[in-house]
């Protein structure tokens, strides 16, 4: 790939990478005659909307802004889920949602004669928690004490489930087949009483499926052997596994300083550019970037901002940084984009398309001072 034309900062999706990951997902489909749609949250880069929607029958939203997205940019399926929904939230999701997933039997009771008023295709469903963690991170933990996330199975004991069609539940964070059959079998025993009176279940997102360990024998085993004894339709909603190592993230070296170590100021920011970085916490990849001390020239690599943790983290490298080197981060393209923001007025990066049969980079989106003005007033 040639980076050397691309305006920095910049993402770079490589479509020749997210169309092996959407064939790798679309053997899962054909296996087992289940649907995977794409979790927007994770990665919304419509451009290659195009592409995915080739293998995937939509999208699912956890807002009116990624529904209307998933709408208008996608085509196909809308899936929605969130917390909570306000009135004018059902409002604008409802004309357009095929399947709409509460939170809770209070949201779905008081939501339920709405939608059915304003869109009766719509199918309604529940999110739940079959309180069985198998992410360690809290943060990350949908299951974990005390969680706001679906009904527990206690709480459906008597309940007036008229109306709803399916079931949701989302509790994997770049997991495997096997913690997601576990918790199948979590599901079955908690919740499977109610199978017959269902035409859908959604298993949710966090599976890794195109990380190259991921064994997806097992799941393909898993979502048959599942069909086999109910007769439900199977709906998977990654995000992440969309998009994995499909992007990167390329930046330049501004300046160079010296205090106890020598610090690399990039044109780009952990917080604005990266910000899981500093959340989930993680370290990026770098190309021919290695851990502290195990090449000779270290650097601590700084952002854009004034936040003083505003830090990527320590590198070392087999040459000498020099202001104007590139430094390209890998795997970019999940969790970036949408979740930037322009804290220090720092512009976004550019978004390009790197096309492999044509060798072309193509920018898609450039961003200044207009997408800073318009998020204030
Ligand atoms: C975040 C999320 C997803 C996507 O998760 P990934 O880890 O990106 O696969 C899917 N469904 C729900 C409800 C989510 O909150």
């Amino acid at each position: 790939m040639n980076v050397e034309s691309a305006p920095t900062p910049c993402y770079i999706i490589d479509m020749g990478l997210l169309e092996s990951n959407l064939k790798r997902l679309d053997i899962v489909q054909q296996a087992t005659d289940c649907k995977i749609i794409l979790a927007l949250k994770g990665y919304a880069a419509f451009s290659t909307f195009p592409l995915i929607s080739k293998y995937l029958s939509g999208t699912t939203a956890s807002s009116v802004n990624e529904a209307l997205l998933g709408k208008h940019e996608f085509g196909g399926e809308v899936h929605v889920y969130a917390p909570a929904y306000s009135k004018a939230d059902i409002e604008s999701i409802a004309p357009i949602a095929h399947h709409i997933s509460f939170n809770s039997l209070s949201q779905f009771h008081q939501y339920r004669d709405l939608v059915r008023a304003l869109n009766p295709h719509t199918k309604l469903g529940l999110r739940i928690n079959p309180e069985y963690s198998e992410v360690e991170v809290e943060l990350y933990d949908p299951c974990a004490k005390n969680s706001r996330l679906g009904a527990t199975a206690s709480t459906l004991n008597n309940a007036d489930l008229n109306g709803i069609s399916g079931l949701h539940f989302h509790t994997l964070c770049e997991q495997g087949a096997g913690p997601l059959a576990r918790t199948l079998k979590v599901v079955e025993d908690k919740f499977g009483r109610y199978f017959d009176k269902l035409s859908w279940i959604n298993f949710g997102g966090g599976h890794h499926i195109t990380r190259s360990d991921y064994d997806i024998d097992l799941l393909i085993e898993t979502i048959r052997s599942f069909k086999e004894r109910f007769d439900l339709e199977v709906y998977l909603e990654p995000g992440e596994a969309i998009a994995l190592n499909t992007g990167i993230l390329v930046t330049e070296v501004l300046d160079i300083v010296d205090n106890g170590m020598e610090i690399a100021i990039l044109d780009t920011s952990a917080t604005a550019h990266m910000p899981d970085v500093l959340e989930m916490p993680y370290r990026p990849f770098i190309v021919n970037g290695y851990l502290p001390t195990e090449r000779p020239y270290n650097y601590r690599l700084g952002g854009l901002t004034c936040l003083a943790g505003d830090i990527i983290g320590d590198y070392s490298f087999d040459e000498a940084l020099k202001i104007g080197d590139k430094l390209i981060f890998e795997d970019m393209a999940h969790y970036t984009m949408v979740k930037n923001n322009t804290f220090n007025g720092v512009s976004l990066p550019s978004i390009a398309l790197w096309h492999p049969s044509s060798e072309q980079l193509e920018i898609v989106r450039q961003f200044g001072y207009e997408d800073y003005r318009n998020r204030l007033s």
